[in-house]
């Protein structure tokens, strides 16, 4: 199932379901579902929970989308994103081009940062380029992961079982402020830098692991193509080696990286500019869409 984040009206963030058509959001309270957040229904709900929003997506009417405003399914993550760096081979050998790097097509390490989201920004909602301090915007279609369960030493074969869910992520970057900082986390971390959703799809609607198309279009144009069965290092894998030294809470989101495409690749780049549009897509899991203000 597909589960949101939603305001009716201007009330409240509220969180539901997505009607099987795909045109309408069943809210979890109708269906005796009772969470404040997306979180802490991934934390706390129950299989029989989740099997009656399940049955309401089969068979309530729920609210037009029209109607409601969808937010990013989870808006105010509790802890900052983990991101894997250049976890494609293609995408490895773009980014050292671009850095005038030495690039041996080995990567014997997984690269971690990570990224803060005080407030992820919607499907259809604008993407702040920040252009007073940024000349090098940038987007990164990823596909991003939600751990469902406290997840301490996960052994790869395990791993599946603490995956609650999927969406799209933007990881927007302004890639002078993340070259020059050293840390990437300043240049990644800009407010309205983390596009993410339409919602989040749980793990049942994907085959695992995950062999999924994933795209980018600037304007239109195809940026981005490429399968995240091409992951260097895979989910499976990720869980496992992080939650040897770190416990993975619920709702933690950790987003898998970015294939070849990016403007940072092309020669010369093709940096975003106010008025582009930016859609990242994700086969079985949706589309997100966002204009630059
Ligand atoms: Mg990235």
């Amino acid at each position: 199932m597909k589960l949101v984040t939603f305001q009716n009206q201007g009330g409240a963030e509220k969180i539901g379901v997505l009607s099987a058509s795909g045109n309408s959001v069943i809210p979890a309270e109708e269906t005796g579902v009772f969470y404040e957040s997306m979180q802490e229904l991934i934390g706390k709900g129950s299989r029989e929970e989740f099997s009656a929003l399940a049955k309401a997506a089969l068979e309530k009417k729920g609210l037009p989308l029209e109607t409601i405003r969808i937010l990013a399914p989870i808006p105010h993550p509790s802890q900052d994103i983990i991101c894997l760096g250049i976890n494609y081979m293609d995408h490895a050998e773009e980014s050292a081009r671009f850095k005038k790097e030495e690039f041996n097509g080995e990567r014997p390490y997984a690269v971690y940062f990570s990224k803060r989201v005080t407030n992820a920004v919607a499907d259809g909602e604008p993407i702040d380029g920040h252009f007073d301090i940024v000349d090098s915007l940038d987007y990164e279609a990823e596909l991003a992961v939600i751990i469902g369960k406290e997840a301490y030493h996960v052994a790869p074969e395990d791993a599946v079982e603490y995956v609650f869910g999927y969406t799209v992520l933007n990881d927007v970057s302004a890639r002078t402020i993340q070259m020059r900082h050293k840390q990437w986390y300043f240049g990644k971390s800009l407010d309205g830098f983390t596009p993410m959703g339409p919602w989040l799809v749980t793990r049942d609607e994907v085959t695992w692991p995950p062999k999924l198309g994933i795209w980018s279009r600037v304007n239109g144009e195809l940026r981005q193509e490429s399968n995240t069965s091409l992951l260097i290092f895979d989910i499976p894998f990720v869980i496992s080696e992080l939650s040897q030294g770190m416990t993975l809470l619920p709702g933690t989101i950790i987003s898998m990286g970015t294939p070849a495409g990016v403007g940072m690749g092309f020669e010369p780049p093709r940096f975003l500019s106010s008025g582009d549009v930016v859609e990242c897509g994700i086969e079985g899991i949706g589309v997100l869409t966002n204009p630059v203000k």
